[in-house]
């Protein structure tokens, strides 16, 4: 199990006194990965201000070569679950009976894997009597980045293992401006790292090898259709230019530059095309420094201002969970019968109302 983010705690931790005056939500994510709980409190005089204050998570890593297995995957879940959930509670110095609202996600993501944090959040949103509020995954990874960043009306890249999406807010509803037509960005970089033996995930160790070649530029598929990616293509040859001799540290700089050229090209026009004048990456794939080196570029030129979710919530989170409840709940008050409460693999962001924007 880790324990994360420890500095969000101390900053956020309130006096014990102070108890009634925030709303205070236990989110559960179990999307893929990562099984995390997380307390966050949104303050009542401001509904849009809130903070972290505790971020545990136990992530499943496959064996080395191998990606994930759901059914593993959820075993694992189901084994670290009670330890982090009160591991969260005791980290944030908080009781069940502190809690006012259980969020959890909902989808879209693995359905072993969601089933078990649905369990999870019915079981205590049961005992406990508690309104039990689900999540879109994808929505909790922008709110807690707006949250985080202070961006308000961003055009958002959403590079993660499940999403590669560009999205802007209007009229309700996230709208979609560009993705990927195959594998998503995060799929592109492991499934690349793993047929080279890595463990996953391994958009990280491929950032550090790209960083020491050097720049010696290989040739691959750039496929940018209307504004959509397609990256299934830039796979087969990345490993084929891998397997046929070429430097392992230029190959993983050709398929950075490649890939996030991609992006790059399709962030910019839809900025061009929407006139945001802020941007933000979120999800797993934020965290590459040369991915929002080359979007800074865009924004430069598009007069807009970029943000970047901090390194430390990129990936999956029970916070993204927590406050995305917190927000819908604080405006909308809605909750969802225990009995009632399912969970969707395959829960598309832009179908989902958003009543608080
Ligand atoms: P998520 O699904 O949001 O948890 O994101 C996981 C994805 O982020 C995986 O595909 C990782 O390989 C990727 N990732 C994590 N760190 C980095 C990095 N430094 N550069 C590129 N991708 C990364
Ligand atoms: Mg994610």
């Amino acid at each position: 199990m880790i324990r994360v983010n420890g500095k969000q705690k101390q900053n956020g931790t309130r006096d014990k006194d102070n108890k009634g005056a925030a709303l205070l939500c236990l989110g559960i994510e179990s999307t893929a990965h990562t099984f995390g709980c997380s307390v966050v409190e949104m303050y009542q005089d401001s509904e849009r201000k809130g903070k972290v204050l505790s971020d545990i998570r136990g992530i499943y890593k496959p064996p080395e070569g191998s990606g994930i297995h759901p059914r593993e995957a959820s075993r694992h879940h189901a084994e670290v679950c009670s330890s982090v959930l009160a591991q969260s509670l005791k980290e944030a110095g908080r009781r069940m009976d502190d809690i006012d609202i259980i969020g959890y996600s909902a989808g879209p993501g693995l359905g072993p894997c969601l089933r078990v944090g649905a369990v999870v959040a019915r079981t205590v949103s049961g005992f406990y009597e508690k309104p039990l509020v689900p999540v879109n995954h994808a929505l909790g990874h922008i709110e807690l980045g707006t949250m985080l960043t202070g961006a308000s009306d961003p055009l958002v890249l959403l590079v993660s293992g499940g999403h590669t999406m560009i999205l802007a807010f209007a009229q309700h509803r996230w709208r979609v401006f560009g993705e990927t037509l195959d594998i998503t960005i995060g799929q592109l970089l492991d499934q690349f790292g793993r047929a080279m033996g890595f463990a996953s995930p391994c958009g990280g160790r491929i950032e550090n090898l790209a960083g020491q070649s050097d720049g010696r530029y290989t040739q691959l598929p750039y496929v940018v259709k209307g504004n959509d990616v397609s990256f299934s293509g830039l796979l087969t040859a990345a490993i084929r230019a891998a397997s046929s001799g070429e430097k392992l540290v230029d190959v993983c700089y050709s398929l950075q530059e490649t890939s996030f050229a991609m992006l790059a090209e399709t962030v910019e026009r839809a900025l061009s095309f929407t006139s945001k004048k802020e941007m933000m990456i979120v999800g797993g794939v934020a965290a590459n420094k040369r991915l929002a080196s080359m979007l800074d570029i865009a924004c430069t030129r598009q007069d807009a201002k970029l943000y970047v979710c901090p390194i430390g919530f990129a990936g999956d989170n029970g916070a993204q969970i927590a406050w995305t409840a917190l927000l819908d709940y604080a405006a909308t008050k809605k909750q969802i019968d225990v009995e009632k409460s399912s969970v969707h693999q395959s829960w598309r962001l832009d179908v989902v109302d958003v009543g608080w924007r």
